[in-house]
């Protein structure tokens, strides 16, 4: 059994752009659609979502190591979620220097001075991997884990449809079998549903989206800090941004944001499990013996999370932080280098990050990043299928991205789940971004 799609039917030039076509029309008919970049609100404008033209082979093993660890992120997540020492000492360097990020700690600190009035807790994450294969057999590691706004569930659902239907025009059934069910959307909402049902609500569930600006409009809390929103009881808020500065324009929007944390509504995330999201965190729980702080009686479990970590090195000031540096400058390719942003496109790379600390060595500036090892996939090759893009074969990193969710009410944790994965390819050319950069297309994982 080959591992994955054969050379001559990448190389068959006719069956390929016979192949393009079928893949966008099957997405299109199965309803599988963006939005486009140039009328970004418009419903009537729409394009097929941006896919690879086949599916990319990952080791069963490796994807089985991902599922099995998932369940343990949420717990981790969940626990870092509810240490507020820890959230302290771990953020305190990050926030002298971050705006946004003390900005956010500041609502967190907030919330724990009026008391956390809601036991009920729902987390929606997604932990992101590559495939790392610098030195000997490919191994799992861990870009970063998503706890807010971690996208994608829904699209990732309706790819293996597409793979398989495309796999099968073109004669690859015995490939074609080997595209697992995925259904991400469905476990996400079925939490989401949980938490709903917890809160204790009476009425079927109905949705509402607002901007931050409507909710500090029209948004109050009651004696009981209950949410309404338009006179309508908010059980579940789930926040579709608020991870980036620019998702607050004003300074009402930072009001909606406190309001709603303080409110007796299931957030997700919470304003704290938002925190245990950011990049400084990662970076801190790589460190000794910290994981064993949230495990302490699990060597297991400790390892199993251990595994998946890639080296992870501090900038604070100090000797730690001057060792960085020197590493960062000498082998700059080996590493990357991360400011605490979200959302694709902030990180820095090369040259530049030996110009970037070459400015901010000596100063507080540098705690606002960390230093991360590059991982170094192999490239494999497929056909990345965008609107308005001429299809041609291309070398490709494949990053692995595997969907959490879970609810704990008090102590009980209700639901913990890992309930389904994204698969996003994008050139080897570009270094960063996502499938809303325009640089990363869905894909399907082809187990082997
Ligand atoms: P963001 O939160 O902005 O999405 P990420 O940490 O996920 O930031 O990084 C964005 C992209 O940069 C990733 O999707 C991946 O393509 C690339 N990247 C990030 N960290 C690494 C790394 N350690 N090695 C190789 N590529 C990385
Ligand atoms: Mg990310």
């Amino acid at each position: 059994m080959a591992e994955g799609i054969p050379r001559e039917l990448l190389m068959n030039t006719a069956l390929i752009n016979e192949l393009v076509e079928v893949a966008k029309d099957t997405a299109v008919l199965q309803g599988f659609l963006v939005r486009i970049k140039e009328s970004p609100n418009s419903t009537e404008e729409v394009t097929h979502a941006p896919i690879t033209l086949f599916p990319t082979p990952v080791p069963k093993a490796l994807f089985l190591q991902a599922i099995a660890v998932q369940t343990h992120y949420n717990t981790l997540v969940d626990k870092i979620s509810q240490d507020p020492e820890f959230l302290q000492e771990a953020l305190g360097s990050t926030i002298a220097v971050d705006d946004f990020t003390a900005r956010l700690f500041k609502i967190h600190q907030q919330v724990l001075k009026r008391g956390r009035l809601q036991s009920i807790v729902l987390g929606l994450n997604r932990s992101d991997y590559m495939l790392d294969q610098e030195d000997g057999p490919s191994s799992l590691k861990q870009i970063e884990i998503n706890t807010f706004a971690a996208a994608s569930g829904g699209l990732a659902s309706r790819m293996p449809d597409v793979h398989r239907h495309i796999l099968k025009v073109a004669g690859r059934l015995e490939e074609s079998q080997r595209i697992i069910d995925n259904n991400p959307a469905v476990g996400l909402a079925k939490a989401v549903a949980k938490a709903w049902e917890l809160y204790g609500s009476k009425r079927n569930i109905a949705s509402i989206r607002k901007y931050f600006e409507d909710v500090s409009e029209s948004g109050k809390l009651d004696e009981d800090k209950r949410l309404f929103i338009d006179y309508q009881e908010v059980a579940v808020i789930y926040f579709r941004n608020g991870y980036s500065p620019q998702n607050y324009k004003s300074e009402k929007a930072w009001e909606a944001r406190l309001m709603m944390e303080c409110s007796l509504a299931v957030k997700c995330p919470d304003i704290s499990t938002h925190l245990a999201g950011t990049k400084k965190v990662q970076q801190v729980l790589a460190e000794p013996g910290v994981l064993e702080r949230f495990f302490p009686d699990q060597p297991q479990v400790v390892d199993q999370v251990r595994a998946t970590f890639a080296g992870l090195y501090t900038l604070d000031m100090g000797e730690e932080g001057d060792k960085t540096v020197a590493m960062a400058l000498a082998t700059p390719d080996r590493f990357v280098l991360k400011p605490q942003r979200e959302g694709g496109g902030n990180n820095i790379y090369g040259q530049d990050i030996c110009e970037l600390l070459g400015k901010v060595k000596n100063s507080a500036e540098r705690m606002a990043y960390i230093l991360m090892d590059k991982i170094q996939p192999v490239p494999t090759q497929n056909y990345l299928l965008r609107r308005g893009k001429p299809h041609k074969i291309c070398n490709c990193i494949t990053e692995l991205g595997f969907f959490g969710a879970y609810v704990r009410q008090g102590k009980d944790m209700v639901m913990n789940n890992c309930v389904g994965y994204l698969l996003k390819t994008k050139s080897s050319e570009h270094p960063d971004g996502g499938v809303f950069a325009g640089v990363a297309v869905l894909d399907t994982a082809l187990l082997f």
